[in-house]
């Protein structure tokens, strides 16, 4: 299937959709809305802008900035009977059309709400008469293709180089890298556990829309080659399981007792080498893993636990210790404050949110301090923290698994780029 060629107004479509997960696009209508697409003739005295809603403002007063009346705002919104205006996201985009009378513009008489990235609601003002809405349904091209990547410095820009045909858009290819960390998320901190040389292949299932866009719909398989060594990754849903899952080659689970990170991949911003340590004093020589990350990023606990600490201490600030099965203990300091229920003595599950990013304690920089201790000594998490192998899939399972992988197996063998189309 031949695609249009990218236009202005793709390219800020398939910005804005990955982006914010919402986007503009305004059929029929020429990015300057000075021809028709058919070349029939000028449209003359017509106006077109894009908005976006802020926090806190209401579609009604976005409307009216468009010259609606009150009236005539809640009138269009009214019609709009497919959107509940109390629950709009602030970053929405917007679109308006009005007439122009000389130099002045007339009040918007379309209005159209992209609602999700497959869905856009337009609102039209006939002549004198009411307003009118229609639901229309984005057709997204499926196919799947692989990108590979090598890495220099970061996951990010392994596939920024390597999956730039693949996926036009930036904010795609972070959506991809966001869903490979997660996928190996129980092996692999791929915030400091890659290093120069090592590589990334992955196939999915892409999304195209007519106007160029595209999104990662699925990750099928993946693999990361590290020292030479590659740990694969392969999509299977498991019989009553009612949602997928990866596994290795062998069909063992890639989720471990514990997670490889305490910060979700896309919450860090960057890790501090042990020379850019951001901590004074004697400080500097302690045993931990810091994760830049904004303040207030949910920190999660890597595994089940009972919570054994929970206050302020000197250096680590506000601090939270897990202890668990085991007998390790995960210790997360210089927290902002911490989650409700985190108390001393709280039963926790792997991934549950116990506290959120800050920079209590000796910090002059919101970062989390990871330790992980064994018998109160702290030890290295690449290491104490390392899976060899999962859980593997009952026994049912194993035939279907391994056509699947097979089939997968061989996806991930083919050429960059080249997409095979999909039914849909
Ligand atoms: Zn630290």
């Amino acid at each position: 299937m031949a695609l249009p060629r990218t236009t202005a107004l793709g390219v800020f479509a398939a910005a804005a959709l990955s982006a914010a997960a919402v986007l503009y696009v305004w059929p029929n209508t020429s990015p300057t809305n000075e021809r028709r697409p058919d070349g029939a003739g000028r449209v003359r005295g017509a106006w077109q802008q894009f908005d976006t809603l802020e926090a806190g403002q209401t579609l009604l007063s976005l409307l009216q900035k468009h010259g609606l009346t009150a009236g005539e705002a809640s009138a269009a919104l009214h019609a709009a009977t497919a959107i509940d205006p109390r629950h709009i996201p602030a970053g929405l985009v917007v679109g308006f059309v009005g007439q122009r009378q000389g130099d002045a513009r007339l009040a918007a008489s379309k209005v159209s709400v992209q609602l999700s990235p497959e869905r856009t609601l337009h609102l039209t003002r006939r002549p004198n008469g009411p307003w009118t809405a229609r639901d229309e349904r984005v057709e997204w091209a499926l196919d799947t293709v692989v990108a590979r990547g090598v890495v220099h410095s970061t996951l990010y820009d392994a596939l920024d180089e390597g999956a730039g045909k693949t996926l036009p858009s930036k904010a795609s290819r972070t959506e991809l890298a966001w869903a490979i960390a997660d996928i190996f998320e129980y092996r692999i901190d791929m915030s400091r556990e890659l290093h120069d040389g090592d590589r990334v292949r992955v196939a999915f299932v892409r999304a195209r829309s007519a106007l160029g866009a595209t999104r990662v719909k699925a990750v099928l398989a993946a693999g990361v080659e590290r020292g030479g060594k590659e740990l694969q990754a392969f999509r299977y849903t498991p019989k009553g399981a009612g949602r997928a899952a990866f596994f290795d080659a062998a069909g063992r689970s890639l989720k471990a007792a514990f997670l490889k990170a305490p910060l979700k991949f896309n919450h860090i911003s960057s890790v501090f080498g042990p020379r850019k340590h951001p901590i004074l004093g004697e400080w500097r020589a302690h045993k931990g893993t810091d994760y830049a990350a904004a303040a207030g990023a949910p920190v999660r606990t890597v595994g089940d636990g009972v919570v054994a600490f929970v206050g302020a201490r000197t250096g680590y600030g506000n601090c939270v210790d897990v202890r668990h099965a085991n007998g390790y203990v995960t210790r997360y300091a210089h927290l902002r404050g911490f989650a409700p229920g985190i108390k001393t003595g709280a039963r926790v599950k792997m991934e549950r949110t116990i506290g959120f990013v800050g920079m209590t304690g000796l910090a002059t920089a919101p970062h989390l301090h990871f330790e992980v201790l064994v018998a109160g000594v702290q030890r290295d998490p690449r290491v104490a923290l390392a899976a060899k192998t999962g859980m593997p899939l009952a026994a049912a399972d194993r035939m279907p698994f391994s056509v699947a992988q097979r089939l997968e197996a061989a996806q991930l063998e083919r050429p960059s780029g080249d997409g095979v189309a999909l039914r849909n």
